[in-house]
């Protein structure tokens, strides 16, 4: 099976539990989610080796139920032999799909490994593996946070898709002109492949702000201002949400965009909610 996309495609993203219980409720989430039809699932990797064996352990338990699963896998604080070996196994067991990222270094860990960024991974695995994989790199219509302006961005995006990527799935935002924007630039540059837009449910403020400080996603004024209002209010912060990010999803199809890939954060309550409210 292949992660490229072809008419509305969904496909929602978990991170490794740390728990028993986490596992349990996740082959929960996996369940009611599959009934959607996505086009595949994916599983978070954290980066410098920390969670590697629970992603793939993740990743076994995930595709157990026949849909394709893609291990996300990043490359800062990896060294080429790790990621050979990783590749190796993914190929062993049957895995045809992955998203190859950069990853962030959490700070303290050693040095910065033997690819520095996206597009040497992306490299990397076509020398190791050929056509073997469908690869989906990451996009950013806000910027990526580290990048020093909008264009050098949008260039290394086209550079990292360039070195052999099938699709791109961006970070989350919540202005839909933001999405456009990014694939209409990245066409005039030549990227051709789908670019699926993130999304991420609101279901909690406090954390979201965490999130999108972290990774440069913009909360409009509008939305913040209202999500403060509700405090410790969850019920009303959970409805808001849904309406937002329904608009929101709503607008990137009427748009075309080719498909949705859902933050899950390992809930299924906020998504399926979303997508019972598209047309
Ligand atoms: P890159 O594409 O390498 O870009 C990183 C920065 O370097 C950008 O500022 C870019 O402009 C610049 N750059 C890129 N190439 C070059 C170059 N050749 N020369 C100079 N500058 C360059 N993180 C995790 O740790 N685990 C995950 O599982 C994970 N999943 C993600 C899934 C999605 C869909 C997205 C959008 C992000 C995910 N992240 C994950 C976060 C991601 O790892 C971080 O955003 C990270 O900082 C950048 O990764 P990247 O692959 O986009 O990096």
């Amino acid at each position: 099976m292949s992660l490229q996309t072809h008419s509305l495609d969904i496909s929602f993203e978990f991170f490794p539990p740390s728990t028993e219980a986490g596992r349990e409720k996740l082959m929960g989430v996996r369940d009611a989610l599959a009934e959607r039809k996505p086009r595949f699932f994916s599983v978070t990797y954290g980066a410098g080796g920390s969670t590697q064996a629970r992603t793939t352990q993740t990743v076994k338990a995930v595709r157990e139920c026949g849909i394709e699963t893609a291990p996300h896998l990043s490359c800062i604080g990896s060294d080429k032999g790790e990621l050979r070996e990783l590749l190796a196994h993914y190929r062993e067991v049957g895995i045809s799909s992955l998203v190859a990222l950069r990853g962030d270094l959490p700070s303290g860990m050693g040095g910065i490994g033997e690819l520095r960024y996206a597009n040497e991974l992306v490299e990397f695995i076509r020398e190791e593996t050929g056509n073997h994989f469908e690869i989906a790199v990451a996009g950013y219509p806000e910027s990526h946070p580290q990048a020093p302006n909008f264009e050098k961005d949008l260039e290394n995006f086209a550079r990292k898709v360039n070195a052999g990527a099938n699709l791109a799935i961006t970070q989350y935002f919540f202005n839909a002109e933001a999405y456009f924007h990014f694939v209409e630039r990245a066409r005039r540059l030549g990227v051709e492949v789908p670019i699926i837009a993130g999304i991420m449910p609101i279901t909690n403020y406090t954390k979201l702000a965490r999130f999108s400080d972290a990774c440069g996603a913009d909360i409009p004024r509008w939305i913040r201002k209202q999500l403060e209002a509700y405090g410790d209010d969850g019920e009303s912060i959970r409805a808001f949400g849904e309406e937002v990010v329904s608009r929101l999803c709503q607008q990137l199809l009427d748009g075309g965009a080719p498909g949705l890939h859902f933050y899950t954060l390992n809930q299924a309550d906020a998504t399926l909610k979303v997508l019972d409210n598209l047309s």
